[in-house]
């Protein structure tokens, strides 16, 4: 782990001989400007600062570090430098979001225990915060597909409307429903229905741009989000859908599999961007072309 440290010399030896068998890395710093621009650069580290060599600059360091923590799953602990043991400025240190405190005049032992919290300390702070980080992915994705899921595809539906309102553009989605998905499941079994989907969810992908958002709002039923997207070119990006699925490969057992699927198409303009009226628009869509005989587009606006 790197540790940053700005401190007069006699606390940088203190430290070294205190540290010498820990697994830490000293980089030294000579101004505030240089400590936050380098903890910006390592993902978890312990910062050792001294007020008296900081200068003015001391105050407003300590906020940055503390601002920076946890930004892009970054976290730097803080540990306060002192010439000597003043309860008073250990207090000032604290406030100002120190997580300890250290001074020349403490015995090596003392001063490698509290340096070896610091390592653990911050280490237990990283992982903490990449756990969180998975958790947050967790919880908008769907475990089978890896699509987002129904509550995250909705949210995404209602920030691009919001979006989209203030800047004019137009924004389209795509209901698609699986045709006949039922039979699959009860013909070849549902671990093949899964795979389908998995399969189905990539095509999905490979269909869209990179801003396009997709989900799966339902069992074989996916929702798809197209930013600035006119009715003409999400009808297009609907056809390309339908037709990749009729010639998708698919194969269980010997015999080739025959997928299709019904899309329903949507485009909010203007002021109407309510996402509950546009996926009763788009479900309407989508009933419409099932009810014209399933494998086709349908938009509505
Ligand atoms: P339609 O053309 O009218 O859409 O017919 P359908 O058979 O696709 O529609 P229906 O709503 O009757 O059936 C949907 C099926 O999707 C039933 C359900 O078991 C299946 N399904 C939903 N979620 C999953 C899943 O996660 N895995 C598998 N294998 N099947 C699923
Ligand atoms: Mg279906
Ligand atoms: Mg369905």
């Amino acid at each position: 782990m790197k540790m940053i440290i700005v401190a007069d010399e006699q606390l940088r030896k203190a430290v070294a001989v205190a540290a010498s068998d820990l697994a830490l890395e000293q980089v030294t710093a000579d101004d505030p400007e240089e400590v936050a621009e380098r903890t910006r650069t390592f993902e978890c580290c312990i910062v050792l600062l001294q007020a008296s060599v900081l200068g003015a600059g001391g105050p407003g360091l300590f906020r940055e570090l503390k601002r920076q923590n946890g930004q892009e799953g970054r976290s730097c602990y803080i540990i306060a430098g002192s010439d000597g043991r003043d309860i008073d400025e250990q207090w000032r240190a604290a406030d100002a979001g120190a997580d300890d405190f250290v001074s020349a005049d403490m015995s090596p032992a003392e001063m490698r225990s509290r340096l070896s919290l610091a390592v653990r300390v911050a280490g237990l702070e990283k992982k903490l915060m990449d756990l969180n980080n998975r958790l947050r992915l967790l919880v908008r994705t769907d475990s089978l597909t890896g699509l987002l899921n129904h509550a995250a595809i909705l949210r995404e539906l209602s920030m691009e409307l919001d979006r989209a309102g203030r800047d004019g553009s137009p924004t389209s989605i795509l209901m698609v429903d699986l045709d006949r998905f039922k039979l699959i499941n009860d013909n070849l079994g549902h671990q093949t229905g899964d795979r389908v989907l998995v399969t189905f969810a990539n095509l999905l992908c490979r269909s869209c741009r990179s801003f396009d958002r997709i989900g799966r709002y339902g069992g074989e039923e996916f929702l798809v989000v197209l930013p600035r997207t006119t009715g003409e070119e999400a009808a297009s990006i609907a056809e390309m859908i339908r037709s990749g699925t009729e010639v998708l490969h698919l194969e269980e057992g010997a015999s080739p599999l025959k997928l299709t699927c019904s899309i329903g198409c949507s485009t909010a303009e203007g002021s109407d961007r309510h996402p509950s009226s546009m996926i009763a628009t788009v479900d309407s869509a989508l009933f419409r072309a099932k009810e014209s005989g399933r494998n086709s587009v349908v938009s509505f606006r």
